[in-house]
């Protein structure tokens, strides 16, 4: 695409929230990026505009078949002024796999980059500068075409919206409690758990909701037909180190594949640590935990970055990690990594943009 992205600034640029108390997915820049498509088309009339509702007809099929697919990255200021993206062709590639499992038409990755850039360049006095604040960065994609007919839709708009998030963790690194999930669902093999689509949380709430009741921070999703090997925690992979490796599931077609927790890989063999990708059974995990192998877990993920587990609940069991302490690996690939998202230490893999 080499459409020109044309910029509409606000006349009324809002009030910046106190950076101290920013939390999450609250607060929204002044402006947010547009593109259309249509069948006949292409995507077309790429624009910066003010933030403000959208009008869509209420028979656009996104309310009613959930045609709907979003990503989720991070800007981050560094010390000299500069802004660094982390790994947003990644997020592109993930967003064209989402794309192709809804009937959605690929994008342009290259091109939705730019826009990103660009669209950050007009709001970036919104970056917060506190330690472990960053601006975080939601492109989506709806369906838009009213009609009732089941099939994919001719048109849709992809979106981008910017939002000053908070440190995940004010005060360092702090280990979570997990719940295993032994009855909800959250995907199968052949549908669409791979893709970054809408749908799938809306499967999780529920399951998640009753976590937070009883204390977790989250949940730990099994797979759906025998309720025996681990998926992925809500919204982050996991690892486990057991014996000195480190094991996480492999991609199977229903987790979602974390750009987080491929940086997790490179960095895990670039430091010489054994590491597997392959299917791991909740028993085995609490195996190893009662011969006191069972050394850290960690889940991954743009938001946290590095969630260090301290308590895994399986069904009667509770399983205390590493005395519930943040383990040494997790500190280590959260420093390095967090340091490289922030300019800190210098990239050489070609990570930051
Ligand atoms: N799994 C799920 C279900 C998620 O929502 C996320 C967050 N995008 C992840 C894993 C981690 O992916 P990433 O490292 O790309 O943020």
């Amino acid at each position: 695409m080499s459409e020109e992205i044309k910029v509409q600034l606000t006349t009324k640029p809002g009030e910046k929230p106190d950076s101290n108390n920013l939390s999450f997915g609250k607060y929204f820049t002044d402006h947010m990026f547009i593109m259309d498509y249509h069948k006949d088309k292409g995507w077309y009339d790429p624009r910066i505009v003010p933030y403000a509702p959208i009008v869509i007809d209420p028979a656009a099929m996104v309310f009613h078949y959930g045609q709907a697919v979003f990503e989720g990255m991070k800007a981050y200021l560094t010390d000299s002024g500069k802004v660094l993206l982390f790994r947003p062709d990644q997020n592109m590639k993930r967003l064209n796999r989402s794309n192709d499992r809804l009937g959605i038409p690929e994008v342009d990755g290259e091109f939705v980059i730019e826009a990103i850039k660009k669209l950050i360049e007009v709001d970036k006095s919104w970056i917060p500068t506190e330690k472990g604040t960053s601006l975080y960065v939601r492109p989506f994609i709806i369906a838009t075409e009213p009609c009732l007919g089941v099939r994919s839709s001719y048109t849709y708009q992809l979106m981008v919206i910017l939002s000053p998030v908070g440190a995940y963790y004010s005060s360092g690194l702090e280990p979570v409690k997990i719940n295993v999930e032994s009855s909800y669902t959250r995907a199968v093999r052949g549908g669409i758990g791979f893709a970054k689509a809408a749908g799938n949380y809306a499967a999780s709430i529920k399951a998640q909701e009753n976590a937070k009741k009883e204390g977790y921070s989250q949940v730990l999703w099994l797979d759906a037909i025998e309720k025996k090997y681990i998926e992925e925690v809500g919204s982050m992979n996991i690892f486990f180190k057991i014996g000195g490796k480190v094991i996480t599931p492999e991609i199977n077609g229903s987790i979602l594949e974390g750009v987080t927790r491929s940086s997790v890989l490179t960095l895990l063999q670039e430091w010489g640590v054994p590491v597997e990708e392959r299917k791991l059974s909740i028993e085995e995990i609490y195996d190893a935990y009662k011969e006191g192998n069972l050394e850290e877990v960690f889940g991954t993920g743009t938001a946290a970055v590095i969630s260090p587990v301290g308590e895994l609940h399986w069904n009667e069991h509770t399983m205390e990690v590493n005395n519930g302490e943040i383990g040494e690996l997790s500190q280590k690939l959260y420093d390095t990594i967090t340091g490289l998202q922030s300019g800190h230490l210098q990239d050489t893999r070609n990570w930051t943009m």
